[in-house]
């Protein structure tokens, strides 16, 4: 038997590595166990976030935005650019630096925070007990009065598009192309679809999204998902709704795709394809047999609203169990799980987190949708600006797009924030705050915002919620 510690968390991405920082600041003796082997052949932390997804797939959409800037966009502004082209082994070169400045950070923070860095992979023995193999095959047991799995996710494959290296490939694989293919396919236009598919179309790929519902971003309010379709559409995403893909054929070096639309069978052929549909929990062999912690057939580990599993003392967070894939939805339940092994009282409030899509430009969103509220009976009131009438968003050159306000038509408070323009992520933080506070759309309405900023359209639609917004004619009866 080997050391014993307070809590030992399987799995350092940002749910795992932000609850052992966490538990290690709490006073709480912590170890970590990680298994990803990075390009150097060495265990690396920061899980998919940082190695495969989040980060990784920003730095790429940055490049590719400012690609784009430089060359249609600039001319606008009066620059003249000249020949604009793109090194794509640089960019995939930058973006791998950045991967590993970030993933060596996270070690950094474990020494820092007296956080114990075990590597291997880890299995829940029992209640008490976590077994580490590394990679050697040598197995050690380590005694744990708190274990917190938070083991992540993992790409879904569907059997008509087997992975193919570097031809058929998954997210992963999306980020590692070394040069723009000519004819892309998507599959999938889901986040992770539309934003790697908003990379390779700026760099000058034909992309084609095939999605098989009729409904696009269904889970936007249903006025932004519209006008980020109609957006997209305009840089060049042919995006194919209701397109079910039935088979796929490798011939050479390429890919022919077999889908199913309201017209019957169709066949696309594409230098290389790109499946996102979606991700799953990477729970396999993580629990003993025995150990009594409940999981789903899909591989979701059961917890309540605290991430307390079925066993005492045995934890789970972030894409592992229940609610959205995000990385800070992960972090967030990292941190209450930490402090409630610590003894402190703590809880998540679920209904504030949000997401955002990084396609140019930014959606993002928190609390309901406009149809959401309806199919709740909750009578709503609805502010909308569009960007077209903002100041700053004509400086930026960027008015495409809107800020939504949905509120309780009876008491005011905001229900959801959902907005589509320049800088949407970085904007949505007030709705996640309005939310949390409880405020009202009167409170934002009421609140000084600096000028000229985007954000100002937020401000707008708070007024506008009433018929009072003051730089646009208001559809609504003032009062
Ligand atoms: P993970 O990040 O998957 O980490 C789990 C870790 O556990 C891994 O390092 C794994 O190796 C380790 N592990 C698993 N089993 C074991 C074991 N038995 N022993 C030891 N270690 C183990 N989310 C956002 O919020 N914003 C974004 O912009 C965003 N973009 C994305 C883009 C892409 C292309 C992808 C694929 C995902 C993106 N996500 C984004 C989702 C985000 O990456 C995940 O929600 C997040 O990483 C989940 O964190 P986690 O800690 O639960 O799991
Ligand atoms: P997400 O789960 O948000 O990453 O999105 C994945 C998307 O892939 C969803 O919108 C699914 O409808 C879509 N999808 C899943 N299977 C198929 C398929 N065979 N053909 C086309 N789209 C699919």
């Amino acid at each position: 038997m080997a050391d014993k510690f307070d809590v030992i968390v399987i799995g350092a991405g940002p749910g795992g590595y932000v609850a052992a920082i966490r538990a290690a600041q709490m006073g709480l003796k912590t170890a970590c166990v990680e298994k990803w082997i990075g390009k150097e052949g060495k265990v690396v932390h920061g899980g998919t976030c940082l190695n495969v997804g989040c980060i990784p797939s920003k730095a790429l959409l940055e490049a590719s935005h400012k690609f784009v800037e430089a060359k249609h966009d600039f001319d606008d502004l009066g620059i003249q650019a000249g020949d604009v082209s793109m090194d794509v082994k640089k960019m995939m070169a930058r973006k791998d630096k950045i991967v590993k400045n970030l993933t060596g950070g996270i070690s950094g923070l474990f020494k820092a925070n007296g956080v114990t860095a075990i590597e291997g992979t880890g299995k829940v023995a029992s209640a008490k007990q976590v077994e580490v193999t590394d990679q050697d095959g040598k197995a050690t047991t380590y005694e744990a009065d708190s274990i917190v799995v938070a083991a992540g996710s993992v790409p879904v494959e569907i059997p008509p598009t087997p992975l193919q290296e570097g031809l058929v490939v998954d997210s992963t694989g999306a980020l590692e192309f070394q040069e723009t293919p000519k004819r892309l396919g998507v599959i999938g236009a889901g986040i992770i679809g539309l934003e790697l598919g908003s990379v390779w179309n700026r760099l000058g790929s034909e992309v084609t999204v095939l999605e098989a519902m009729d409904n696009f971003l269904p889970m936007v309010d249903g006025a932004v998902a519209k006008e980020t379709q109609k957006l997209l559409k305009k840089q060049g995403l042919d995006i194919k709704l209701n397109a079910r893909v039935t088979g796929s054929e490798v011939k050479g070096e390429e890919v022919v795709v077999k889908y199913a639309d309201a017209d019957g069978d169709q066949e696309m052929t594409f230098d290389k394809l790109i499946v996102c549909v979606g991700r799953k929990p990477y729970t396999k062999g993580v629990i003993a047999d025995g150990v009594g912690v409940d999981t789903d057939e899909r591989g979701f580990i059961h917890v309540d609203d605290q991430c307390r599993t079925s066993v005492p003392g045995v934890y789970a967070i972030g894409d592992c169990v229940r609610g959205p894939m995000l990385a800070h939805k992960a972090s967030e339940e990292g941190i209450m799980v930490a402090d409630i092994i610590a003894g402190h009282k703590a809880e998540m409030n679920y209904d504030a987190i949000p997401n955002v899509i990084y396609t140019f430009p930014e959606v993002a969103w928190v609390g309901m949708t406009e149809q959401d509220a309806k199919a709740a009976g909750i009578e709503v009131k609805v502010g909308a600006f569009p960007f077209a009438a903002s100041g700053r968003a004509m400086a930026n050159n960027a008015t495409e797009g809107m800020a939504r306000i949905i509120a309780d038509a009876e008491t005011d408070r905001v229900l959801g924030v959902h907005i589509v323009g320049q800088h949407a992520g970085e904007m949505i933080a007030q709705g996640v705050i309005a939310l949390e506070f409880g405020s009202s759309a009167e409170d934002l309405a009421l609140t000084c915002y600096a000028h000229p900023t985007m954000s100002e359209a937020v401000h707008e639609a708070a007024l506008a919620v009433e018929g009072h917004a003051i730089h646009m004619a208001n559809r609504k009866k003032k009062k």
